[in-house]
């Protein structure tokens, strides 16, 4: 079982199950979401992924069409994304982690899109857009 909570402790959770395809996301997006060069998430189970404190301050946008990004609404800390496409699984942002994982990333996503001030000495994978692979989460269910 790991832990999680937002920056001010308003918003915590249990995630139950295994945080699957890990990877470091460059996009833009996640850049301007996460405030910094990328945003590290990964998928978890609907069905493992449990809010045990503060549901009415999580706040929510929609970024792209059926992508919706939740935060804390008193301290703004990214939480995780729920995807049209991936209905089964919330994405994680592993920053709102408490607890030491056993999971490790897998990639560095979006690099084309990586801000030019980010200094980018990874040594995992590099990709252009998601890593091979990430179409499975879109219909698996356990
Ligand atoms: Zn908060
Ligand atoms: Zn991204």
């Amino acid at each position: 079982m790991y832990k999680g909570s937002c920056l001010c402790g308003k918003v915590t959770a249990e995630i139950a199950g295994p945080i699957e395809s890990i990877i470091h996301c460059h996009c833009s997006k996640c850049r301007k979401n996460s405030g910094t060069a990328f945003s590290t998430n990964g998928f978890v189970l609907k069905a493992h992924f449990k809010i045990t404190k503060g549901q009415n301050y999580l706040g929510e946008y929609e970024t792209s069409p059926g992508k919706r990004r939740y935060f804390c609404k008193t301290c703004a800390s990214p939480i995780y994304s729920a995807s049209s496409t991936t209905p089964n699984y919330i994405r994680l942002r592993l920053g709102f982690l408490d607890s030491d994982i056993e999971e490790r990333p897998k990639s560095h996503n979006f690099v084309n899109s990586k801000a030019n001030w980010e200094v980018f000495e990874a040594t995992l994978p590099h990709y252009e857009e998601h890593e091979p692979g990430r179409e499975n989460f879109q219909q698996k269910t356990q």
